[in-house]
């Protein structure tokens, strides 16, 4: 923080006030960042930069932000660039003059497209040179890439990639792929970058800290000052609390650079339109571990249902001007109205429940104008009334549905309110925040109802309760914070005030794991035109790792093989990826590694320590660190694809788990928050 505090040099100092960024200087930026594991120095780094960015070219510091989070937009805009490494290598293979085979047998030898870039760049005699790139320019050529779309995308996307890489490297230097993992070649930084991962251990939370510090840093220093570490931290704060109501640095930065980094609470609040990320639960597997959780405080049940998470987002179209002078920011939504779904993930799912969306303005009195509502969409049985397991969802259309061919109809169960009448609610009491949405809203048999909720605070109740869940077809209680404010609504937390309690775990680990699909064995037998089992793995966000965790061949149907084998087939990769962490014995290789992509749902007995899997090894679990944890009789229950690989099962949680069962401690230790 000294080096921060004080006005030290700038880290790059050949660009001038005014100009473009040079991509150059943020890939030298990001070669000093992958040099160490420190987070505290890898945050200097970043916000020594990013304060040169502020001082020099402020109008820039929105794109760096998004090069330095591997985004080109928020993700609710869906823009992805949908590469594969095979589309990767031809790129690289034709911008640099080299054939396809040498470009693959280089990534055989070193396993990493980014430095195969850099090897591939060094060799090629440089006949002009090139303009230097900029980080603008850098990002509208990535954007430009992710909106091919149609016939001859692929090749498009190529053409996109290249120009990128010809350009790319202009100092014409020679790196030694061996030497400080090829050093700050922009080749490498690009190649990463389209892959989806920069690899840098730069997670995202560390560049909003680092973006904090280099803001009020910088505001400081306009007035010939130096903050306080406790300006410094409220800074922080804001900048992280803001972030979680309104994740878009798109409205965000160009705010903060405005108003200042203390004012951004006045400007930048959660709105209609923009999705915050949901408040998650901690799992648990008996009624007692509740009732010791919430002792001496009001709780509520409600029933836990089993469909899909659905953030509704409304404003209506008359609103009128009263109500839209009160709606900070929203104005510009509000004159058209907004009506939108957005899943866990923050996808945009309004092209998936066009009925629902048809309807929203029937559940509300004539005086509802705004609301942003958490529910969960759960598919509907029309002839008895009631609602129908997951699966059924599960066949519904997932894009482009028309109301008029809907087969599986949905009724849509409120648990939260959010946002109301130009006013977010955040910060109420659970209990007010239901009060006003009872009020608000009224139920529609088969559309629309509020998530059954009991407050009885007794075990006998709660076990009466969670039996009356599970005859409706729901996975078991959500049990949350009633009054107070432990019981505000925490965006992107998964939070110790919210509990859950799934029907299925109350005597095994408390939860099912969400898990990455690294590789696969060929069937035997009546199995072998498809794969027969599955390598599946967690993630650790600090190492960016995969870690392996259980072989699985139990729980898929022929049909569901079938239709996984298609899907897998197209992203098989010749190698694994040099971020997975896997067992190297010959005997346990599968026969085929896949990019990770697909994240499962898994059941299992219990979980155990093991040699062969890597699961959570540096989390402490394992004395000797040389044994991973592993699911003991692995069940596959369904594809998750309201997740990304990056949000599976943590190795953390699972070694919280791991930690959690009886036989090997009853200690119940902190509760770790892994989101923020
Ligand atoms: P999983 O859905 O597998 O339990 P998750 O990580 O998606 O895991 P959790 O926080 O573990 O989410 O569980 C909460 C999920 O349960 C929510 O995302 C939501 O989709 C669903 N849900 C169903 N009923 C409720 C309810 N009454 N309150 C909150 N969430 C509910």
């Amino acid at each position: 923080q000294t080096k921060l505090l004080s006005k030290s040099k700038d880290p790059y100092p050949d660009w001038k006030a005014g100009e473009p960024v040079p991509y150059a200087a943020l890939c030298k930026t990001f070669s000093l960042v992958e040099l160490t594991t420190k987070r505290l120095i890898i945050m200097e780094h970043c916000s020594l930069f990013l304060r040169q960015v502020l001082r020099l070219t402020p109008n820039d510091l929105l794109p760096t932000v998004l090069l330095m989070i591997n985004k080109l937009a928020p993700d609710y805009v869906g823009l992805e660039l949908g590469i594969g490494e095979s589309l990767i290598m031809k790129a690289i293979g034709e911008s640099t003059g080299r054939s396809l085979q040498v470009i693959k047998q280089d990534q055989k030898e070193i396993g990493d497209l980014g430095l195969v870039a850099v090897k591939s760049r060094s060799t090629q005699p440089t006949m002009f040179k090139p303009k230097p790139l900029t980080v603008r320019g850098v990002l509208k050529g990535l954007i430009d890439i992710a909106k091919v779309t149609g016939s001859g995308a692929q090749g498009n996307k190529v053409a996109g990639i290249k120009k990128l890489l010809s350009a790319a490297d202009a100092t014409g230097g020679k790196v030694d792929i061996n030497k400080d993992k090829g050093g700050p070649s922009e080749a490498k930084f690009i190649i990463r970058f389209l892959e989806g991962k920069l690899r840098l251990g730069l997670a995202e939370k560390t560049v909003l800290v680092s973006l904090a510090q280099a803001m009020i840093c910088h505001e400081f220093e306009m007035r010939g000052k130096v903050p306080s570490t406790d300006d410094m931290a409220k800074a922080e704060q804001v900048l992280k609390t803001v972030y979680s109501e309104l994740p878009s640095y798109d409205v965000i930065i160009p705010a903060m650079v405005e108003h200042g980094i203390m004012n951004l609470r006045e400007h930048c609040k959660l709105r209609p339109g923009i999705p915050l990320k949901p408040m998650l639960a901690k799992p648990t597997k008996a009624i007692t571990e509740v009732l010791d959780r919430f002792e001496g405080q009001t709780f509520t049940c409600e029933y836990k249902y089993d469909g899909e998470r659905a953030q509704i987002h409304y404003v209506a179209k008359d609103t009128d001007e009263e109500l839209k002078k009160n709606m900070q920011g929203v104005t510009k939504e509000a004159a058209d109205g907004v009506a939108s779904i957005f899943s866990r993930n923050s996808e945009d799912l309004s092209k998936k429940y066009p009925d629902i969306l048809a309807k929203l303005h029937t559940w509300v009195d004539k005086d509802t104008k705004s609301f942003v509502l958490d529910c969960e969409s759960v598919a509907w049985d029309t002839v008895e009334k009631k609602v129908l397991p997951f699966q059924q969802l599960m066949t519904r259309k997932k894009k482009d549905v028309k109301i008029e061919d809907v087969k599986v109809k949905v009724c849509v169960f409120a648990f939260d309110l959010l946002y109301y009448n130009g006013e977010a609610i955040v910060e109420k009491s659970l209990r007010d925040r239901r009060d006003l949405l009872h009020k608000a809203f009224t139920p529609v048999e088969g559309e629309f109802g509020f998530a059954t909720s009991m407050n009885g605070q007794e075990l006998d109740e709660i076990q009466t309760f969670l039996d009356e869940s599970v005859k409706a077809s729901c996975e078991g209680l959500m049990v949350k914070m009633l009054d107070g404010t432990e019981s505000g609504y925490e965006p992107s937390k998964r939070s110790r005030n919210w509990l859950k309690i799934k029907k299925d775990y109350l005597s095994g680990i408390g939860d099912s794991l969400d898990l990455v699909v690294l590789g696969a064995y060929y069937g035997k037998g009546k199995r072998t035109s498809v794969y027969g089992a599955f390598l599946l793995a967690c993630y650790n966000p600090s190492s960016e790792r995969y870690e392996t965790v259980c072989n699985i061949g139990t729980g898929f149907s022929e049909a569901v093989l079938e239709e996984l084998h298609k899907s897998l087939s197209e992203i098989v990769i010749d190698r694994p990826k040099p971020f997975y962490s896997h067992s190297t014995g010959g005997q346990h290789q599968p026969d085929v590694w896949f990019e990770p992509r697909y994240v499962w749902e898994v059941k299992t007995a219990d979980l155990t320590l093991s040699p062969r899997y890597k699961a959570g090894c540096k989390e402490g679990v394992d004395p000797s660190g040389e044994k991973g944890i592993s699911l003991r009789f692995p069940r596959f229950i369904k594809i998750r694809d309201d997740k990304k690989p990056d949000e599976a099962t943590t190795s953390r949680q699972v070694a919280e788990m791991y930690r959690k069962q009886e036989s090997v401690s009853k200690s119940k230790g902190p509760a770790v928050d892994d989101d923020f």
